[in-house]
């Protein structure tokens, strides 16, 4: 697409944002997989759509806050990248645009007090326990809350696990394969705690030695998705100085925070940060693919069961992780694994079931009738948002949802999974 993108002005942002437009021919590919131009239907929710907006504000040629509305209803699965022939880097435009945008932007009181909200809790363990119970004695109040905010306290879970501390190192069982470093993933501790140590156990079955550093944060990318961009910088920057050199590879469980550490180097462009965040992002895999590089110690269920595996988009997409996944499943003697037909991201992406309700609950509730239709006893995918959004939709007679750790946790451990 030809454009006068004043790259000078945009600061080291610009040229991947201005490289991205350049590359979009408009032919359209990318309409078919977006999730919001199916909902919709309409152009500018489309990925071309908003290429095409983005360029016309970045050039000065329309206001922001007009485009605003179609910025902010992209989930940013990038689905579109996936099925785009020319190479266009989606991902990276969306991600430094809202990181523009958001300096400038105009919010109403209740926006700015929801993100206030949700960067300065969900990024921090043990500040988003708190909040999660306070929000959980104030449910029986929902209908007094504003739509989003009722949102967030539907997405809470009944009851909150335990609090688990990680180990700091977790020996391998048996001879040493490799050593690895793991996210520990913020939200994931405190509604899913049992996912890390599902992850731990897994790994050192298989020769692993893993290291938890402590001193690790937040990976920044719920910030940098919002458009806090500095705030996703600092996260960054704190953990490539907590994460050691000495691995062989940086691991996450979670799809979100995995493409969040591919993202470093993006974020800390032109920065004297930005070497060394190439370097880490070099080593960093999701679990599923790093133990499917590796090789799997065998393993059974002692009850057959039939898995369906969905495809975070952050995974599928972001880290083009889709075999690895299904084949450590197929590797389980006793699993049945079953596709899903139906591709479209399930409306959970990072806080968007929290910021656009309505189309998260739309493709959260078409993702689940797919599902039901396939009479799975389990569903498996690699990201705690998924999870969430799944279980929700799919409610308490549907297919229990299990990150692919677990699954694979309870076949080692000789537990059925239902
Ligand atoms: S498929 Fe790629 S080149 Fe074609 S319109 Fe979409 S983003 Fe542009
Ligand atoms: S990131 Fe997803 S929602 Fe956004 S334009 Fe691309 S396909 Fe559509």
């Amino acid at each position: 697409m030809q454009h006068q993108i004043p790259v000078d002005q945009l600061g080291p942002q610009g040229a991947p944002m201005a490289e991205a437009v350049d590359k979009c021919v408009h032919c359209g590919f990318c309409l078919p997989v977006c999730p919001t131009y199916e909902v919709m239907g309409e152009e500018m929710d489309s990925p071309r759509g908003r290429i095409f907006l983005m360029k016309e504000v970045l050039e000065g040629r329309v206001d922001l806050q007009e485009a605003t509305t179609f910025v902010d209803r992209c989930l940013g699965c990038v689905a579109c990248e996936t099925a785009c022939p020319s190479g266009v880097e989606y991902g990276q435009l969306i991600t430094a645009y809202r990181g523009r945008a958001e300096t400038v932007r105009r919010r109403t009181w209740g926006d700015r007090l929801l993100r206030w909200m949700m960067l300065s809790t969900l990024p921090y363990p043990a500040r988003f326990r708190w909040a999660a119970t306070m929000g959980r004695w104030a449910r029986p109040l929902a209908g007094m809350f504003p739509r989003r905010m009722r949102a967030m306290l539907s997405l809470l879970p009944a009851k909150l696990p335990p609090r688990a501390v990680l180990p700091e190192l977790t020996p391998a069982e048996g001879p040493r394969r490799a050593r690895v470093a793991l996210l520990a993933t913020c939200a994931q501790q405190v509604l899913a705690p049992e996912i890390n140590a599902a992850t731990l156990r897994v790994l050192a079955r298989n020769g692993v030695e893993v290291i938890v550093p402590s001193a690790q944060g937040c990976c920044g990318a719920l910030a940098a998705h919002t458009g806090a961009q500095s705030l996703a910088q600092r996260m960054a920057i704190q953990n490539l100085t907590a994460f050691p050199d000495d691995v062989d590879a940086v691991l996450t469980n979670a799809a979100g925070c995995g493409s969040g550490l591919h993202e470093y180097p993006l974020w800390l462009r032109g920065s004297e940060h930005e070497e060394r965040a190439k370097a880490m992002a070099a080593k960093v895999r999701d679990v599923s693919q790093f133990l499917a590089e590796l090789g799997l110690e065998p393993l059974a269920l002692p009850r057959s069961a039939k898995v369906a595996y969905h495809d975070a988009c952050h995974l599928a997409h972001a880290q083009s992780v889709r075999q690895q996944p299904r084949q450590l499943l197929r590797q389980v003697d006793g699993l049945e694994l079953l596709e899903i037909p139906d591709e479209l991201c399930c409306g959970s992406a990072g806080t968007y079931n929290v910021e656009q309700p309505e189309t998260a609950a739309a493709l959260g509730a078409r993702k689940a009738a797919v599902i039901r239709d396939l009479k799975a006893d389990v569903v498996a995918t690699g990201n705690i948002g998924c999870m969430t959004q799944l279980q929700m939709h799919l409610g308490a007679d549907g297919p229990i949802v299990m990150h692919t750790m677990q699954v694979l946790d309870q076949a080692y451990r000789g537990e059925p999974l239902l």
